[in-house]
């Protein structure tokens, strides 16, 4: 992982490809670097340092391609981003995009988790679905030899709510979520069970052959 400024050019670098990855998360960013250099050990991620678009889209997908075409706009760079969150069926898909804020107040994790719990305190366990999604979108800016291009690929976790909460791995909703076929919560499984199977991991997953197309 380099910064702009630290990179080489893509010209000097025999044939390394420069990506530029839309997220301040360090977390993400490491998961993002580790699948890169695993997968793709010809891309040279480069962290995004430009300013942050409002993410005022109502999808995982519109908020995703926001963040992606900003940073492919300020760098010139083919451009990753990603969005994510819980979404409840009973609610209709909500908090979707607003899970990180569905408590009124932005990151509260504790806040948003005890809200949801509230709000479906009353459901039974039948009715108690819910799934976690990450989208990441892909943009290749448009160059004077090339028109620009976007793509979006999308992870989906499915799982159930518990009406109480168990574990102190992972975040946000973690500790209520309880992924089909376990029988801990997210925040009960290890980290590395976690992430080789949740959203994240599976739009990470998806991601490789479209960033690939993306650079052919
Ligand atoms: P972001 O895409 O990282 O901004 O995530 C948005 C919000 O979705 C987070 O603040 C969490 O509330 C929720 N979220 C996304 N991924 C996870 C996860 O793996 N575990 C728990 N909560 C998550």
């Amino acid at each position: 992982m380099t910064r702009p400024e630290d990179a080489p050019a893509a010209t000097g670098a025999r044939d390394a490809v420069r990506v530029v990855l839309a997220t301040h998360n360090t977390h993400k960013l490491e998961e993002f670097a580790a699948i890169i250099a695993q997968r793709m050990p010809q891309v040279e991620l480069v962290e995004y340092d430009g300013p942050s678009p409002v993410e005022d889209g109502v999808t995982f997908e519109e908020n995703a391609l926001i963040k992606a075409r900003t940073a492919a706009e300020h760098t010139g760079l083919v451009s990753l981003a990603d969005d994510s969150g819980i979404c409840v069926d009973v609610l209709g898909g909500a908090p979707g995009v607003f899970s990180a804020r569905w408590c009124g107040r932005h990151g509260d994790d504790a806040a948003n988790l005890a809200l949801l719990l509230a709000q479906l305190q009353d459901v039974p366990d039948r009715h108690r679905a819910a799934h976690y999604s990450c989208v990441i979108a892909l943009v290749r800016p448009m160059s004077a030899d090339r028109a620009g291009d976007e793509h979006t690929v999308r992870g989906d976790w499915r799982g159930r709510l518990l009406r109480e909460t168990r574990g102190s791995n992972g975040f946000g909703y973690d500790p209520a979520f309880v992924p089909d076929g376990s029988a801990l919560t997210a925040a009960e499984l290890d980290p590395a069970t976690k992430n080789a199977d949740s959203h994240r991991a599976r739009a990470f997953r998806a991601m490789v052959p479209a960033l690939q197309q993306l650079l052919a």
